[in-house]
């Protein structure tokens, strides 16, 4: 009917698509010559499917709906289809999944590497400053964190004229959504079997992605090592939070598999309510908590007042699980990952030869400011580099005529503020045809895809108790967009179809 409200279907930059090239790299039904009766099938299908499995997030445009569970929730943005991608690549970034994850939590251990990477870094970006004075004070106490859980995502693009799987990114905090990703799996192999016949694709083709399942495992099991059974998760959230559903999914995993509680605080609410037993034993209301799981924290934002940084530090000192830890949180600052990428750097941390070379193998180029020639050609060819901040959540890079100027402003001052950032190569992955669902409206554009591969690390002293990849989340992006965050409206959530 015209009335309804994913009508028409609207086609945003329907530019014209170079059929045979199309057929190359997706072997996806020509969206091209796609039947609009179809279409609308199976746009208003998942659209259904979406709201009664909840794969769902707060609609923007709802004043309340960062705040109250039930109000004003919208389907999260997501790919009609699932994207295609080489099973042989797919694999790979399965099999580094363990390995970034030894690897973070060897480097969370090197307290001196930590600082001295980052003291340059410290002058200038406040932010960085605030989070390495806590692990100062850390260090100074010799604050040993026993149990240590890491929730990961290790994020690839895969390039599409070297066919590199190059890493984009390693969140160790706050990698957001386990709960809704897996969904997205689940409705596109509904997709492709409810229209078999029309699409003539094979659901089998999309992996399985046991995200939610296994990112509560872990908490889970974080808990249990904790050995509180009267002790709860706390999710650290922010203020407003329209992601909220990805998190509650946890919690309710959490509660029916695991009978494990779980509470949500804000960092304010926490500096308010949060008191620190001699045993290190951290309480907040009533409640002793066995884990923290941050997801807030990783921004400024989050931090408005000396309240947010006390309840940090509180949280720093007790004897709870922190996911992250402070070092944990630092080792996935963007200037470690530069700094690990240098040659020898590594070999500091890692034993395992083959597992250093393929770690090795899925770096991109990544450079200081201090490099002089790497900035001249920056300045020159800026189409080639992105430069990143040390900041979390996306939409904080810079790119092209903005980073030139930025480069030529930074080279004219001389200043020390080049320390905040760093250079990356850009990677070029595959452009392909994608149908873009966001606010009941489905957009046809050209799409580029960025691979996210969910880990979990737990271990007790020497012993490991979980160290395993743990699902994905593929999101999709309209190719002329930079940012890729789809919290921050630059992209829609995807799965994969092996090729
Ligand atoms: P954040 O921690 O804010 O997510 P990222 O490093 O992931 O920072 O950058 C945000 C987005 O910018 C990515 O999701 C990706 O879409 C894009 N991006 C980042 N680095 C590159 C790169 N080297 N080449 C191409 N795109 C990039
Ligand atoms: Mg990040
Ligand atoms: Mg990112």
């Amino acid at each position: 009917t015209p009335s309804s409200p994913f009508l028409p279907i609207k086609c945003g930059r329907v530019e014209e698509i170079n059929t045979q090239e199309e057929n190359l790299t997706k072997p996806m039904p020509n969206l091209h010559i796609m039947d609009p009766k179809l279409l609308q099938s199976m746009v208003y299908d998942a659209l259904v499917w979406s709201s009664l499995h909840g794969l769902v997030v707060g609609d923007r445009n709802i004043q309340r709906s960062g705040k109250v569970p039930g109000v004003g929730m919208v389907h999260a943005p997501f790919a009609l289809l699932p994207m295609s991608f080489p099973e042989s690549h797919w694999r790979q970034a399965c099999e580094l999944a363990p390995i970034f994850n030894e690897l973070v939590d060897r480097v969370s251990l090197d307290g001196e590497f930590l600082q001295d990477s980052l003291s340059r870094t410290k002058k200038v970006d406040a932010f960085t400053s605030r989070l390495l004075d806590i692990h100062s004070m850390m260090l100074q106490n010799n604050k040993n964190e026993e149990i240590r859980l890491g929730l990961h995502r290790s994020d690839y693009m895969l390039d599409e004229q070297t066919k590199l799987l190059l890493q984009i990114e390693l969140n160790t905090v706050s990698s957001s959504f386990p709960g809704l990703s897996c969904l997205v799996s689940e409705l596109h192999r509904s997709l492709l079997n409810q229209f078999k016949e029309q699409l003539g694709l094979d659901s089998g083709r999309i992996p399985g992605n046991a995200s939610l399942s296994q990112f509560a495992e872990a908490l889970a099991k974080a808990w249990k090592e904790y050995n509180n059974p009267r002790a709860v998760v706390m999710i650290v959230v922010q203020t407003e939070e329209r992601n909220m559903y990805d998190q509650h999914w946890l919690s309710t995993v959490l509660k029916e598999r695991y009978d494990v509680s779980t509470i949500r605080k804000t960092l304010a609410e926490i500096d308010e309510q949060g008191v620190l037993l001699p045993d290190g034993t951290l309480l907040v209301g009533d409640h002793a908590i066995g884990v923290i799981y941050f997801r807030a924290g990783y921004t400024p934002n989050d931090y408005p007042s000396e309240s947010e940084w006390r309840a940090r530090y509180l949280m720093e000192q007790s004897s709870a699980i922190k996911c992250p830890s402070i070092s944990y949180h630092l080792a996935g600052t963007k200037k470690i990952q530069q700094e690990l990428a240098k040659p020898n750097v590594l070999e500091r941390f890692l034993d395992n030869k083959d597992d250093i070379a393929k770690l090795r193998k899925c770096f991109a180029g990544l450079w200081s400011l201090d490099d002089s020639s790497i900035v001249k050609d920056a300045i020159e060819r800026p189409e080639f580099y992105v430069m990143k901040p040390q900041r979390e959540g996306g939409g904080n890079n810079i790119y092209g005529d903005d980073m030139r100027k930025a480069l030529l402003r930074l080279q004219e001052e001389g200043t020390e503020e080049n320390a905040a950032y760093i250079l990356m190569q850009r990677i070029f992955p595959t452009i392909a045809p994608s149908l873009l669902m966001r606010d009941g409206i489905c957009h046809k554009n050209h799409a580029i895809s960025e691979l996210g591969i969910y880990s979990a690390y737990l271990r007790n002293k020497e012993n490991v108790i979980m160290n395993e990849h743990c699902g994905y989340l593929m999101r999709t992006k309209v190719s002329s967009s930079n940012e890729g965050g789809v919290a921050a409206g630059f992209a829609v959530l995807d799965s994969v179809y092996l090729t």
